[in-house]
């Protein structure tokens, strides 16, 4: 593939934050932009060249972007498939390709695409009919997690299944749809590897990133990892290992669970990812700079980091619950990053924005993040 150079049209999938910060980069390096999103007040509307209020699967969206973009990029999961094949048989760049996004929309299909490749995945069995059910009751003498196949993010179309609940009933909760029963592992750490993969194969990681997640939600994000320098490895290796093996092309999150000194996959992100938002702020080149390189086929960026350590802790909607926080205290500090995604309506659990510190050491910055944010309460 040539290389998509500026003022070429870089089309986006999906208007939340992740395509906002994507379209800047995109724009700051002299892209036009298109995103499509039915949402009016999408997050990336607002800084896109140009917003289609359309679905995803809008026949006329998608005539033009045909017609106006040299690529087609997305920033979440749930692209249907059958646009991103129809924008590709036109003759259109779709980077990631529609293989390899349907196997990360889809837990079943992705636990058996790793699984497959070699990487190893906490134990789970698949539930698609009530006769998987029955075979499955043996694995519920242990604590496990029941998860939707399609359209889980966030812990969402997630039940813990404890010991002699009713599966059966579990599964009906959750609407009978395909899902997998994953045995619950002891968690040493969560960690996640963003990988930037170009069309010809050249690859850059991002340093390892530890994840602390609140009820299924990522809530803070420290680098570098508070890992053996092995595991860190190990990690980085996985993950380049993994978006080879998809033929990725963008960036790929690879999600991580360590338990027992060992590495198991918990998810991909066919995207950049939440968990690699410090990258704005303390890396050489974005996540989102990378992003649009390599769907572009142009060179990745450095991935060294310009300071020491980073934590970044996400803003949910829930705190404001008393109205505006004040943003007075992080705004003061020369250490400390404010991002707001510009969303009009903070709903419980809703991510409206993060804040990122900047610092000497994992420890310091995980402290200083974690203080900065309990003084946005009046
Ligand atoms: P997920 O939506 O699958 O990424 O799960 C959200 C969070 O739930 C993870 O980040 C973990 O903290 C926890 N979790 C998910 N699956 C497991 C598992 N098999 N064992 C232990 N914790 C898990």
């Amino acid at each position: 593939m040539n290389s998509i150079v500026p003022p070429a049209t870089v089309g986006m999938l999906g208007g939340g934050q992740l395509g906002r910060y994507a379209l800047v980069a995109a724009r700051l390096m002299g892209y036009r932009t298109i995103v499509v999103d039915p949402d009016p007040a999408a997050p990336a509307g607002r800084v896109a060249d140009e917003h289609l209020v359309a679905a995803y699967d809008d026949e006329t969206a998608l005539a033009r972007l045909s017609a106006d973009c040299a690529v087609v990029t997305t920033e979440f999961e749930n692209p249907p498939a059958a646009a991103l094949r129809h924008l590709r048989r036109g003759g259109l760049v779709v980077a990631p390709s529609p293989e390899a996004v349907a196997v990360a929309q889809d837990r079943i299909a992705e636990k058996s695409f790793l699984t497959e490749h070699g990487f190893a995945v906490a134990p789970y069995v698949v539930i698609c009919a009530p006769s998987d059910v029955d075979a499955a009751a043996r694995w519920i003498d242990r604590p496990c997690l029941l998860k939707t196949a399609r359209l889980g993010y966030d812990g969402k179309g997630q039940t813990a299944i404890e010991l002699a609940i009713d599966l059966a009933a579990a599964w009906e909760e959750i609407g009978g749809v395909p899902a997998v029963l994953e045995r619950r592992v002891p968690l040493d750490h969560e960690l996640s590897v963003l990988v930037g993969r170009t069309a010809d194969g050249r690859l850059a990681s991002f340093p390892v990133t530890e994840n602390h997640h609140v009820e299924g939600i990522l809530d803070l994000s420290v680098v570098p990892a508070r890992v053996d320098p092995e595991i860190a490895d190990a990690a980085v290796l996985l993950g380049t290992n993994v978006a080879a093996a998809l033929e990725f092309v963008g960036v790929l999150a690879v999600e991580l669970f360590v338990t027992d000194g060992a590495l198991l996959v918990n998810e991909l992100a066919p995207r950049p990812h939440n968990s690699g938002h410090w990258t704005l702020d303390a890396c050489a080149t974005s996540q989102f700079d990378q992003q649009v390189r390599a769907v572009c086929g142009l060179a990745l960026g450095s991935t060294n980091m310009t300071a020491p350590a980073a934590a970044m802790v996400n803003l949910l909607g829930d705190r404001w619950a008393g109205g505006e926080p004040d943003w007075a205290g992080v705004l003061a500090d020369p250490a400390a990053r404010l991002h707001l995604y510009g969303k009009a309506q903070p709903r419980p659990g809703r991510k409206m924005g993060h804040l990122t510190v900047l610092g000497d050491s994992a420890d310091d910055v995980e402290t200083h993040a974690l203080a900065l944010r309990e003084r946005l309460h009046r």
